[in-house]
C-alpha cells in the first residue's frame, strides 16, 4: 500500500516541505487500471491556518497510459497544483462535504496519508479520451487491431463464419 504521510501536528511556521517520488511502485499500490506508469514529483507544503492546515501540492511529471485506439503507449505531463484543506471536527462522519479539495478528520488526528488524494487528482487530470493526436497511431498496430475485430465480427455472425476464416488463413 503506498503512503504519502504528512503529519497534522507541530508543522513549523510558514509552511513545512515534504518531497516524494510517485513512480510505479507508487502506483502498485492501486489498481493501475487508468495510468501504466508514472514518473512524477510530489512537492508538498503544509501549513497551519488558525483552526485548520492548508496543503499546497504541486506534482511535476509524466504518465504513461495506453492509446484506446491503438493500443500503444501514450504520455501525458503531469501538471498539477492543487491546495488541498483539512479541517477537524469531533463528528467528521456528520459533515457534510463535496468539496474533493477538503478533507475533513477527526479532532486531534496527528498525520494524513495523501496517496489515495494524489492518485486520484492525477488521474481526474488525464483526458477523459485518451487517443493519439490523429495520425500518430501506430499504424501496424491499427491494422492488427481491426483485422482481429473482423474477424471477431465474422464469428459472432454465423457460427461458423469465423471457423472457416481461420481455416481458411491455415491452407495460406
Ligand atoms: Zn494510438
Amino acid at each position: 500500500m503506498s503512503e504519502i504521510i504528512i503529519p497534522l501536528h507541530g508543522l513549523t511556521k510558514g509552511g513545512q516541505e515534504f518531497d516524494y517520488v510517485l513512480d510505479d511502485s507508487f502506483l502498485d499500490g492501486f489498481s493501475h487500471d487508468v495510468v501504466e506508469s508514472l514518473e512524477c514529483g510530489a512537492h508538498l507544503v503544509a501549513e497551519q491556518r488558525g483552526g485548520w492546515i492548508e496543503i499546497r501540492c504541486r506534482l511535476r511529471g509524466k504518465a504513461r497510459v495506453v492509446c484506446d485506439r491503438c493500443l500503444e503507449d501514450l504520455f501525458f505531463p503531469v501538471d498539477l497544483d492543487q491546495t488541498l484543506t483539512v479541517r477537524f471536527d469531533a463528528e467528521p462522519e456528520d459533515v457534510v462535504n463535496d468539496d474533493d479539495n477538503i478533507i475533513i478528520l477527526r479532532e486531534g488526528t496527528s498525520e494524513i496519508d495523501l496517496a489515495q488524494t494524489l492518485y486520484d487528482l492525477i488521474c481526474v487530470s488525464l483526458p477523459m479520451t485518451k487517443v493519439h493526436p490523429e495520425g500518430e497511431c501506430n499504424p501496424e498496430a491499427i491494422a492488427r487491431l481491426s483485422k482481429e475485430e473482423e474477424l471477431l465480427k465474422a464469428s459472432v455472425n454465423t457460427p461458423f463464419s469465423g471457423l472457416k476464416e481461420m481455416l481458411k488463413q491455415k491452407k495460406n
